[in-house]
C-alpha cells in the first residue's frame, strides 16, 4: 500500500504504525515535500486481512498502488479524460470554425472532450466539413443535447 501526495506528486512516506493491541493498526504516511499526513486506520477485521496477504506496512512487501491509479485517473479527468478519442483521425474530419472553438472552450472542463466527441460525429454522420455555431445550434436541438 502506497499513498501519493496528489499535490506535489511525491509518494508519501511510511511514517509510524500502532498496534494497540485491540486488533486495530493505525498507519501513518506523510509526504516529504508539503508534511501532510494521511493516515490509515483498520479495523481487527482487516489487520487480520492484511496479515494474511503477508503485507508489511512500511515494509517491501506491498500490495498494488490503488491510490496511485486513483490519482491517475483524476489527473486524467482534468486533462479532458475524453480529448484523446476526440483528436484521434484528426486531420480527415470536420474543421472547427474559430466561433465555434470559441464556444466550445466555454463548456466545462470535464465535459468538453465528450462534447467535443458528440458534434464531431454529428458533423461526420452529416457529411459536414466545418462545425460552426449554427451546426452546433442544430446538433443539439437534433440530439436533445440543450445546454451542452
Ligand atoms: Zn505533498
Amino acid at each position: 500500500m502506497k499513498f501519493l501526495c496528489v499535490e506535489c506528486d511525491r509518494q508519501m512516506q511510511f511514517e509510524e504504525r500502532r498496534l494497540p493491541g485491540d486488533g486495530t493498526l493505525a498507519a501513518a504516511f506523510r509526504c516529504p515535500t508539503c508534511g501532510r499526513v494521511v493516515a490509515l486506520l483498520t479495523n481487527p477485521m482487516e489487520t487480520q486481512l492484511v496479515a494474511s496477504l503477508g503485507v508489511k506496512i512500511g515494509g517491501t512487501t506491498l500490495p498494488p498502488q490503488p491510490m496511485e491509479m486513483v490519482r491517475g485517473m483524476v489527473t486524467t479527468g482534468k486533462e479532458n479524460a475524453f480529448d484523446e478519442a476526440g483528436e484521434r483521425g484528426e486531420g480527415k474530419g470536420p474543421r472547427w470554425s474559430s466561433e465555434a472553438q470559441e464556444r466550445l472552450a466555454r463548456v466545462p472542463n470535464f465535459v468538453r472532450g465528450m462534447v467535443k466527441r458528440i458534434y464531431l460525429d454529428y458533423a461526420k454522420d452529416r457529411g459536414i466539413a466545418e462545425i460552426t455555431p449554427a451546426v452546433m445550434d442544430t446538433a443539439r436541438t437534433e440530439l436533445g443535447l440543450e445546454g451542452m
